[in-house]
């Protein structure tokens, strides 16, 4: 009897060492972060939505290089997604930098640091911005493509998706998907709201326009195969130290 009780608690303590072994892998929440536009100092002309938004050179090295000191592995979103859907392994500390709008200053000041670093990302564009003033051109796309950045949709002209009419989420959706497929010769199957802003009609839509997944939320890394069209990212804004402050909890 004695024996048996030992064996039990034996049998019970390697359960839960090996249960605590499972819960502290899968436990590892993959942060999806948000860049916005860069330059290298403030600009007399900037608004102050501007400014909140505009990452500094400086500071944006800053937490690359914080990243790779750190052994976090960057992956691009439809890697994410993929693995989701699939069940499949990640790199260790697997983490996804997306970068909104199509932004020229993107191009200009965070690709050289992004290719320094070995460090892929996803490039959330909206199509009819492409070519405008300030935003990044089709050879431009083209180019971050060849270098293994990928591209994804951040709808046409960046509506609300929540406050339109059915018939124009469902172009917003699918146009930019078109145009942009065409214009780069790419297949695109990741989809950014704008303003983060979705409901079940437009994740709906997202769905059967065949994007593969979609960011939706914001403000906690906690996603799983059922966020898969509303995944959860954090903005990165103008903050001199944002893996510390309250704008942004500490990475996992
Ligand atoms: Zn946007």
């Amino acid at each position: 009897m004695k024996n048996f009780l030992l064996k039990f608690i034996l049998i019970a303590l390697i359960f839960s060492i090996g249960g605590i072994e499972v819960f502290a892998i899968s436990s590892y929440k993959v942060p999806i972060l948000v860049y916005h536009s860069f330059g290298p100092a403030r600009s007399k002309k900037e608004s102050s939505m501007q400014l909140h938004y505009r990452v500094t050179t400086n500071a944006f090295e800053k937490q690359m290089k914080y990243l790779s000191d750190n052994g976090y592995h960057p992956i691009s979103f439809s890697n994410y997604v993929n693995s989701l859907k699939n069940n499949m392994a990640l790199p260790d500390k697997a983490v996804v930098l997306t970068f909104d709008d199509g932004w020229k200053s993107q191009y200009q000041y965070a690709v050289p640091i992004l290719e320094k670093y070995h460090f892929t990302a996803t490039f959330f564009v909206v199509s009819s911005y492409v070519g405008g003033r300030s935003y990044m051109g089709w050879n431009d796309l083209k180019d971050l493509i060849a270098h293994n950045f990928e591209i994804g949709s951040h709808t046409k002209t960046h509506e609300m998706l929540t406050k339109i009419s059915s018939e124009k989420l469902i172009s917003e959706l699918k146009e930019s998907k078109k145009i942009l497929e065409k214009k780069l010769n790419i297949k695109i199957t990741a989809l950014a709201y704008p303003y983060y802003a979705q409901n079940i009609s437009v994740r709906d839509a997202a769905k059967s326009i065949l994007y593969a997944g979609a960011r939706g939320g914001w403000k906690k890394f906690e996603n799983s195969l059922d966020h898969i069209y509303k995944l959860k990212a954090q903005e990165v804004v103008n903050n001199p130290n944002p893996f510390k402050s309250d704008r942004l909890p500490d990475l996992p």
